[in-house]
């Protein structure tokens, strides 16, 4: 079922934070993943969708339908927060089962259904535990099973992962994600970590200040980031003011470089974004966009050496990353650099 947020304004009350005019889709069995700095307004989007705020301007459309009106348990969504929040004196088999319960559903039917959820989220064996029994990640994976159970509309998941271990996270990450696939969830993923939104989103959309800056698949919105704001939060880059000096010539006060500037005029301010692994370390001397210099400060990432390169008259150093670092140059094809707009 598809969700659709049209023109969605609110205001906490008495105060001028919230969401402004946000739009969005999520098309059915989408994930899209709500990024953005904290106080961005991400949680309040959730907290819309589920009924938990109400007094919204704009529309909340599921499956073609108004919600704005529809009381929190007649909305029929399944959520999943950081916290478990999963009943600790009830066996994971009831935890399952609870929502089911609570829609009058049958004894016999709806622990078949629970026992068929756990063993899908890989628990089966786990039914008649207690819940403070399992790790986190199960316990997390129960949270998962029982918001499915109830055969949700949409699937709200607010930052599930960020209370685990980092070697839980990246297993439960491709997890909670094949599960969501094949139950074709329309799903809202709330999360500040933005490898994790590329990783698992169909879409990611970016929030700052209650705005929405850019939805975009992962690959669009890292490569080719809608404003500063958007490559500045997400993935690591170096960016830099730069003016038109002509037609495919951008001037970076201490260098002059080709790149596509396409319909700016002469003189127009604007900001280059580079990628770390587009910075070409000891290209040939007669390269296109060289630029001389040092490396400075070094972390070495196995693979990978990330390195900050120096360049004279620079207001900061190239942020790069190669398999060794750059001793006397480096360069950035004209392709390479993104065009920010003011
Ligand atoms: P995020 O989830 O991106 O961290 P939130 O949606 O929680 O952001 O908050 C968005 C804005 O609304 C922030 O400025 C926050 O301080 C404000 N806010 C959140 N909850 C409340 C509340 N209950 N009352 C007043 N302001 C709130």
């Amino acid at each position: 079922m598809s969700l659709l947020f049209d023109n969605v304004s609110y205001n906490y009350p008495g105060s001028t934070h919230g969401l402004h005019d946000v739009s969005l889709d999520v098309r059915t069995g989408e994930l899209v993943a709500v990024i953005g700095p904290s106080g961005s307004g991400k949680s309040t989007l959730l907290k819309l969708v589920a009924g938990l705020e109400t007094g919204h301007t704009g529309r909340i459309m599921l499956g073609g339908e108004d919600m704005s009106r529809t009381p929190v348990h007649q909305r029929h969504i399944g959520m999943v927060f950081q916290s478990y929040a999963l009943f600790p004196h009830l066996s994971v088999l009831d935890n399952v089962a609870y929502g089911l319960k609570l829609r009058k559903v049958a004894t016999a039917e709806r622990r078949k259904r629970a026992q068929e959820l756990l063993d899908i989220v890989g628990l089966g064996e786990f039914s008649q535990r207690a819940v403070a029994q399992l790790s986190g990640g199960q316990q997390q994976r129960v949270a998962l099973a029982r918001a499915l159970a109830i055969d949700p509309r949409a699937l709200l998941l607010d930052e599930p992962l960020s209370a685990l271990d980092a070697s839980v996270r990246g297993h439960l990450r491709d997890q909670i994600r094949s599960i969501q696939q094949r139950f074709n969830a329309t799903t809202l993923l709330v999360t500040h970590d933005q490898e994790e939104a590329l990783v698992m989103a169909d879409r990611v959309a970016m929030l700052k200040d209650g705005r929405l800056l850019q939805i975009a698949t992962p690959r669009e919105i890292y490569e080719n980031p809608a404003s500063r704001a958007v490559a500045e939060f997400v993935g690591l880059s170096t960016i830099l003011p730069a003016k038109v000096a002509s037609p495919g010539r951008l001037d970076l006060g201490f260098a002059e470089l080709f790149a596509e500037t396409g319909s700016r005029s002469f003189g127009t301010p604007v900001h280059v974004l580079v990628r770390p692994e587009h910075i070409q370390p000891d290209p040939a001397p007669n390269a296109m966009n060289r630029l001389a210099g040092r490396t400075g400060a070094q972390r070495y990432l196995g693979a990978l050496t990330r390195y900050d390169f120096e360049v004279q008259g620079a207001p900061k150093p190239f942020l790069a990353e190669s398999p060794a670092p750059a001793n006397e140059a480096i360069a950035v094809a004209p392709e390479h650099l993104r065009l920010l707009d003011h």
